[in-house]
């Protein structure tokens, strides 16, 4: 990426006055002890006692200053320097002259005041500062952004600067989520030309928050209005905010907002903002203060520019809900924009977007591929793309083949082939009939989506084997049909197993698991059971991650959901259990193969089950 952090520059002068204290420190204590030449100081009539006693060997006189040095040897001759008060004194020189001792006259110089100060301070301290910088930097570089020392420039933020040019994306890559884009147009538009929208007296919305599952292309769609609208971009993750010292996070939303209002019109992109936008709900002895104050600086900032400004405030995040409401008030974020994971169309356009960096065969056929990939977001439909490539690498090829897609679909969805998986030969083949009693099931039900592809080739992922099934479309509804058809197929390898080998395995928990879930959703939340009716019996916490849901009942009611699932679950059980019983041959017909095959196509399978 061709971000680039503005350095953070530390004015000359910090350098300057450490150097300085430095200096002074050295100069009152370590030079004395180092010491030039010993000085002994004596008295006037000590150095003429010496004079008498041709000891002194050489003399110099400080014109002006009543001081004088001078060189003597001692008794046993050894020459040493003394120092000793003196006075304008006429007969000295005479009388150094007759004894033909060298003396020098040191002529005082005019701004001899001023060469000091610059010999003893100023040029040393520059000397010294600039190592220091040196040093700093490279201490800077060490500890990565060293924002969080205790450094001079605490309170600053750390919003990179991004240069319009360098944020290098557009709409165009951005693949799908048309209605996204089509929200944030506008805002470009605004970015353009201000003074349209002022005219009319239109106000910008102040922020605008995105919303979707990880993966999305959140970042990827701010990063695409900054380069579309061609204004500086400041990019903040919520996180950056509170992991400093107390204080720092409000200092900081300070000193973006200032930055930012200083380079309008620009986008502010607040990344993750959940982390410092939570509900602010009181708990907690004290420790949530600190992101409580970053808050509150983001809203009063939040109120303290117009939406005529210039300055558009963009946020991601994926757990909406958590946020405050104070944040998503009118005047605040109050426009909502919605990434979604990708629809059939919106997959196949992703892949196209990133196919078009790597070498790829002519023939790809890329809606087979985004049909296989139900349910992936954009970043993993990137990473598919990347895998197909490296796998193409692998096999020394210059050119991706549809066959590399295939197989990193099953990276993607499945996790890794597992290399040298140990599996005993009847294993495989309880496997083999597992596998084909979940294909057998979907097939022989009128609503269940087709099956694409079986395999019982183990993943890393735990699965020894798997049944592929692709919907010929999205579909966003779920009959009850549908859903009662996916269960009875999730029982079917379970069902094949019990039919075949009369005992059964651990390989099921999957499938148990799954149909447990979906039976209870039927129950709890899809209305879909005749006891409770239209009867939300849960409530779902995050819509985005996972969709953890929490019972809303009394226990006795809990009971009877109990009860309703493990019925649900039974019926489906029985029903795989006769068409598999109805289809004993053709049972036995298919493991064989795909024991022998080990991965299958729906069309071979169908061919044989039509024979
Ligand atoms: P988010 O911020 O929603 O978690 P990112 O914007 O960081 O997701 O997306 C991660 C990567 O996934 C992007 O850099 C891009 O390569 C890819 N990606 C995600 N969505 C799309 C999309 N709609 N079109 C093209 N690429 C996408
Ligand atoms: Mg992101
Ligand atoms: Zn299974």
């Amino acid at each position: 990426m061709n971000e680039q952090p503005k350095p953070n520059k530390k004015p000359f002068i910090y350098y300057a006055l450490i150097a300085m204290l430095v200096l002074m420190l050295l100069n009152a204590f370590v030079f004395p002890m180092l010491g030039g030449p010993h000085v002994t100081e004596v008295s006037y009539d000590e150095f003429q006692t010496m004079l008498k006693n041709d000891q002194v060997t050489h003399v110099e006189m400080q014109e002006n200053r009543q001081e004088l040095y001078f060189k003597a040897k001692n008794e046993k001759g050894i020459e040493r320097v003394y120092s000793t008060g003196t006075f304008p004194d006429p007969a000295l020189k005479e009388e150094l002259d007759s004894k033909g001792i060298k003396y020098a006259v040191a002529v005082p110089q005019k701004n001899s005041m001023l060469m000091e100060f610059l010999f003893t301070w100023v040029f040393p301290t520059l000397i010294m500062t600039l190592p220091m910088v040196f040093l700093w930097r490279m201490m800077r570089k060490r500890m990565g952004d060293g924002s969080n020392m205790m450094s001079f420039g605490m309170g600053k933020s750390n919003a990179k600067m991004y240069v319009a040019a360098q944020t290098g994306k557009t709409f165009a890559d951005v693949a799908g989520q048309e209605e996204a884009k089509e929200a944030l147009e506008e805002i470009v538009d605004f970015l353009h030309s201000p003074d349209k929208y002022r005219s009319v007296g239109a106000v910008m919305p102040k922020g605008v928050l995105l919303v979707g599952p990880p993966g999305t292309g959140k970042t990827l769609l701010a990063k695409a209005v900054a380069g579309e609208a061609n204004v500086p971009f400041f990019s903040i993750a919520g996180s950056e905010f509170v992991e400093m010292f107390v204080g720092q996070g409000a200092a900081r939303v300070r000193d973006l907002f200032r930055q930012a209002k200083e380079k309008a019109p620009c986008i502010v992109f607040i990344d993750e903002i959940d982390t410092i936008g939570k509900k602010r709900d009181g708990s907690g002895i004290g420790g949530n203060d600190e992101r409580e104050q970053t808050l509150n600086q983001l809203l009063s900032e939040m109120d303290g520019f117009d939406g005529s400004s210039g300055v558009v405030l963009l946020a991601a995040t994926n757990r909406p809900e958590t946020l405050d409401k104070a944040l998503l008030r009118p005047g605040r974020f109050d426009r909502r924009v919605p990434v979604e994971l990708p629809d059939l169309q919106g997959r196949e356009a992703i892949l196209r977007v990133h196919a078009k960096d790597v070498m790829m065969a002519e023939d790809i056929d890329y809606k087979a591929v985004a049909r296989a990939t139900s349910g992936a977001s954009g970043a993993e439909l990137a990473n598919l793309i990347n895998e197909a490539a490296l796998r193409a690498v692998k096999c020394n090829r210059r050119i991706v083949t549809q066959e590399d897609l295939t197989e990193s679909v099953d990276v993607v969805v499945a996790g890794y082939q597992r290399k040298n998986a140990v599996l005993t030969p009847h294993e495989k083949e309880i496997v083999a009939y597992h596998e084909i009693g979940h294909a057998l099931v979907a097939a022989k039900q009128t609503n269940s989506a087709p099956v694409t592809k079986i395999t019982i080739v183990p993943r890393t992922s735990g699965a020894l084997g798997y049944t592929m099934q692709t919907p010929e479309s999205d579909t966003v509804l779920l009959s009850k049909e549908e859903a009662l058809a996916k269960i009875a197929t999730l029982t079917g390898g379970r069902s094949a197993e019990e039919l075949v080998f009369g005992s059964i395995t651990s390989g099921a928990s999957n499938d148990i698991e799954q149909a447990t879930k979906m039976a209870r959703s039927m129950v709890t939340r899809l209305g879909m059971s005749e006891t409770f009716d239209m009867t939300a019996l849960e409530t779902v916490n995050n819509q985005y991650l996972g969709g953890d849901a929490s019972l809303a009942c009394s226990a006795q009611t809990a009971t009877q959901i109990d009860h309703e699932v493990v019925e649900i679950i039974r019926a489906a059980h029985e029903k795989a259990i006769g068409i598999l019983k109805d289809n004993m041959d053709k049972l036995h017909e298919l493991a064989q193969y795909l024991l022998e095959k080990e991965t299958i196509t729906g069309e071979e399978f169908m061919e044989i089950l039509q024979r």
